[in-house]
């Protein structure tokens, strides 16, 4: 199928997007398209203008700034792959990025993307939650921020207003004391995972404190695991898994049932967690 008539935007400004998207409420950002593209061509949305915010400067940048990485909406998840800055303070986005589709859709796609679409079975969203990230978001009213733990509202919904671009997203750099883990299972390298799990925490000696676990591909969100995060805590690795059935209700989906979701959401979390006892 094609997709239905729209028109086309190229601004050169943040400002100037924005004007454009604040003048035709069923506009569209365009980013990497990776999404967008699909969804255009089998109809599952219909804008009636793009706005193409590739050539806005500013936005493809990736920075270490008073003990934050902040990674810009544009940054392509290949230019994330590649960079020391990610590798050495953002480990946990480090190695969530290969499992996202394959080199042909990470060059094009884009880190902004991803947190906007929000689609609840990626994993970039997931990680954001885990380390307790935040979103920066630009609009008509100017800039304001939003902890990862707001940002993401419910299918596809996120905290983005119709006329919002987000600009970037921050996390908390990695000390000496930072535990990273991820894992995710899915029918082949590259799929969009059945069931993946992205975790933070801070060691204290043989223990873990401040265990975020961020699951995805269970809900319509990725969703904290509160009660595993506090038996994790006591370091009681089968008092977490057995908590995840309070944590989780996946539902039955086209890929598994949600009580196969639920049994390998515990598989994971033993993997995990083996990855947060051990240095980054
Ligand atoms: C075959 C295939 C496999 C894939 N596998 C995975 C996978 O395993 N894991 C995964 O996470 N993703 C996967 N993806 C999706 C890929 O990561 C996309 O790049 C990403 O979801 C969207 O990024 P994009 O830059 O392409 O956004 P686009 O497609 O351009 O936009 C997606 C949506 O976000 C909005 N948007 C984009 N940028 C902004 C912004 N800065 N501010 C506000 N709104 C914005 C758009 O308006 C649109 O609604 C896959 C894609 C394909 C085609």
């Amino acid at each position: 199928m094609k997709p239905a008539p729209f028109a086309y935007a190229k601004p050169r400004s943040l400002a100037d997007a924005i004007e454009q998207l604040g003048r035709d409420g069923e506009a569209r950002i365009l980013a990497g398209g990776q999404s967008l593209i699909a969804t255009l061509n089998m109809r599952l949305s219909r804008p009636t203008l793009l706005v193409d915010i590739n050539d806005i400067p500013g936005l493809d940048g990736i920075t270490l700034k008073d003990g934050m990485v902040e990674i810009g909406a544009l940054v392509r998840h290949a230019q994330a792959e590649r960079s020391e800055t990610i590798a050495k303070h953002a480990p946990l986005i480090a190695k969530a990025i290969p499992h996202i589709g394959h080199p042909a859709i990470r060059n094009r796609g884009t880190i902004g993307g991803s947190i906007a679409f929000a689609d609840p079975a990626a994993e970039l969203p997931a990680c954001l939650k885990a380390l307790g990230g935040e979103v920066v978001i630009a609009g008509a009213r100017g800039e304001h921020t939003v902890k990862a733990d707001d940002f993401f509202k419910g299918l596809f919904e996120t905290a983005l207003g119709a006329g919002d671009v987000l600009k970037a997203i921050r996390m908390p750099a990695a000390t000496a004391t930072s535990r990273t883990g991820f894992a995710e299972l899915a029918r082949r390298h590259g799929d969009y995972a059945l069931v993946g799990l992205a975790a933070s925490a801070q060691a204290k000696g043989d223990a873990l404190s401040d265990i975020r676990l961020a699951y995805f591909g269970v809900g319509a969100t990725p969703v904290r695991a509160h009660k595993a995060e506090a038996a994790l805590t006591r370091g009681a690795l089968d008092d977490a898994v057995a908590a995840l059935a309070g944590d989780l209700d996946p539902p039955d989906d086209v890929q598994e049932t949600g009580a196969v979701k639920r049994h390998l959401a515990g598989v994971l979390l033993r993997r995990v967690a083996q990855q947060l006892m051990e240095a980054r």
